[in-house]
């Protein structure tokens, strides 16, 4: 790509027309020139000698005129170690604490460096005459917890690399030269710790995607056991405001089995960001006893900034995602909220006066949601090790109306459904998963058997509460009632879970076979009650035990002590087959 000009010969809000010579591209940055400042831009349609171009800042003082210079590349990240820990913007600008927490962001037009010019303690794999291809190690620094790869830039087209130099162990700084590598036409390339790479393009260096089937524990019982995701999976959190999105997925951010997460807080409002800021930086990361910082990175626009860097931001944050799947590190990316992310798409399709589809959105809503989820994926990389990135984005219809094209959209592309409920939040049992109408396509680390039985009872028991409600309880025969207390009991002793709670809040998978075991006993056993009183007292007293089980550490000697409880309570009403017999041969 060749660098070229071009006048600006329209403005509309934040889209500006540009007649241009030469020859750019789609995703082309461009910079605006004003008299102090240089506003960047990128094109998002070319017609004839004219680009449409979307600019990353407030367009005032922008006019008809004005020269625009093109940068010859595409609108890109930067890639290397220093990524971890970082808050950015759609656009990998580094927002510092202080402009946060005074409530003003970065000045227009300055752009910093993504990726702080630090020194790293440099490790070389690779020596003199090796051949490589992008994407292969060329040394090794620590990053945090992790050992982060320095690789051959990926942008090194597709080719063979001969190491013609690379520098000893020893520290350097992120931009300093640490090879230099020779094509095969005798063409020389230095290379630093750090490359950029176009984020509307994915990574594609593995050797080849896999299935997804080895779970993601996310430590809430609800998601893995019943609505279960697998690495290198997707799954979408569809609620209305209020429903607990925001919750779930910081509880998810600390406890999922992932190396790295992901948080691209993309368009909700500046408050609630401000949230995500300040909080993050205090959790403490449960594998390693440090703050969850150091192995997170957040993509952070909120809705009063402009919705251009807004589109960029979950592009930003995947192109990242992608860049540590391929050091063969697990990547958990949480996109809050998609919606946003579809109305920033929308706003531009509307400057640009497309042809609108369903509810004003661009008619490629459904392919853009598609290939956005689709840059997911667990993949086998070249040395024999796997890596993965995981989405999960939250969806906030208006209203929760989830018939809507968004929510549409992305149930047609994901792996799994977390439909939030705004009856089970009113009611406030958290997370407010609907255990019915959520599905999965991935399978549960909990006996597949044994979790369809227990939804089951959740179906059946809905439809007597349902009934329950036109006959009332004297309507009910013995044997529905206690269906419904059943399923009563898994709600409340299993599918929710308490945030809040030191324990609760974090239920590992071996912690969940457990439970569900022993609640299987109860839900398996044909239960000896006489009566509908007997029936629901015996569900109270083993449902408090359950819950008093639920905050009790591990290492508690009460943890054994109420499992031992549970098991002589079932005990006591335990009907064995020799009694059932007994009762039917003596009421004949
Ligand atoms: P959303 O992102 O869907 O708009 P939030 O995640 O911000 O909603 O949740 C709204 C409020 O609901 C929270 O501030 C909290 O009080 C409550 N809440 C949500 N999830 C939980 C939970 N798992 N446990 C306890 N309270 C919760
Ligand atoms: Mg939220």
């Amino acid at each position: 790509m060749s660098t070229n000009t071009g006048r600006v010969t329209g403005v509309n809000g934040n889209m500006v027309s540009v007649a241009f010579e030469g020859s750019i591209s789609l995703n082309e940055v461009g910079y605006i020139l004003l008299d102090d400042q240089r506003l960047k831009s990128e094109v998002i349609r070319i017609s004839g000698d004219t680009a449409s171009m979307q600019v990353f800042e407030m367009t005032n003082g922008v006019k008809v005129g004005d020269t625009v210079e093109f940068s010859g590349e595409l609108l890109s990240v930067e890639l290397g170690p220093g990524l971890l820990t970082q808050i950015y913007d759609g656009l990998q600008n580094p927002l510092p604490q202080l402009a946060i927490q005074c409530g003003f962001f970065l000045q227009r037009g300055v752009y910093l460096k993504p990726i702080p010019d630090a020194s790293w303690e440099f490790t070389p794999v690779a020596k003199p005459g090796d051949i490589l291809y992008p994407a292969d190690t060329l040394g090794t620094v620590p990053e945090g917890i992790f050992t982060h790869k320095i690789m051959v830039p990926f942008n090194f087209a597709d080719e063979e690399w001969e190491v013609v130099s690379i520098k000893e162990s020893g520290t350097y700084n992120v931009r300093d030269e640490i090879a230099v590598l020779k094509n095969r036409k005798g063409k020389e390339e230095s290379v630093s710790m750090v490359f950029t790479w176009p984020i509307k393009r994915p990574i594609t260096l593995y050797k080849e995607r896999l299935r997804p089937t080895d779970p993601l524990i996310t430590k809430v019982r609800i998601i893995d056991t019943f609505l279960p995701v697998a690495k290198g999976g997707t799954y979408c959190i569809p609620g209305p405001f209020g429903a607990g999105k925001t919750v779930l997925q910081h509880m998810t951010s600390r406890n999922a089995d992932v190396d790295i997460v992901i948080i691209a807080a993309c368009g909700e409002r500046a408050g609630e960001v401000v949230e995500t800021l300040k909080e993050f930086p205090e959790l403490i990361d449960p594998r390693t006893g440090k703050t969850l910082m150091e192995r997170t990175i957040i993509i952070c626009n909120t809705s009063s900034m402009p919705v251009a860097a807004r589109e960029a931001s979950v592009y930003t944050a995947v192109t990242i995602g992608e860049y540590y799947r391929q050091m063969g590190l697990d990547v958990l990316l949480l996109a809050d909220s998609t919606s946003r992310w579809a109305q920033a798409m929308r706003e531009m399709s509307g400057r640009l006066e497309e042809i609108p589809g369903e509810e004003a959105f661009p008619a490629y809503l459904e392919s853009v949601i598609a290939s956005f989820y689709e840059r997911a994926g667990i993949v086998s990389l070249k040395d024999g090790s796997k890596g993965s990135v995981t989405i999960g984005g939250t969806v906030s219809p208006a209203g929760g109306n989830f018939e809507e094209p968004v929510t549409q959209a992305t149930l047609k592309v994901v792996g799994a459904f977390h439909g939030l409920s705004r009856e089970r939040s009113d009611a406030r049992k958290y997370p407010a998963v609907h255990p019915l109408e959520s599905w999965t396509k991935y399978s549960s680390p909990i006996d597949e058997r044994k979790v369809s039985y227990a939804r089951e009872i959740l179906f059946r028991g809905n439809e007597v509460s349902q009934m329950m409600k036109v006959v009332g309880e004297e309507g009910t025969s013995l044997e529905d009632y206690i269906v419904y207390l059943k399923s009563e009991l898994i709600d409340s002793v299993y599918l929710q879970q308490n945030s809040f709670d030191p324990v609760d809040f974090a239920a590992p998978i071996d912690r969940q076979k457990i439970v569900f075991e022993l609640l299987f006993s109860v839900l398996g056993s044909n239960l000896n009650l006489e009566d509908k009183k007997a029936a629901r007292s015996f569900i109270n007293d083993i449902r408090q035990k359950f819950i008093d089980w639920n905050n009790t550490p591990r290492d508690d000697e009460r943890f054994e002590i109420y499992k031992k409880e549970i098991q002589e309570t079932v005990a006591t009403k335990f009907e064995s087959y020799e009694k059932r017999a007994q009762k039917i041969i003596s009421s004949k």
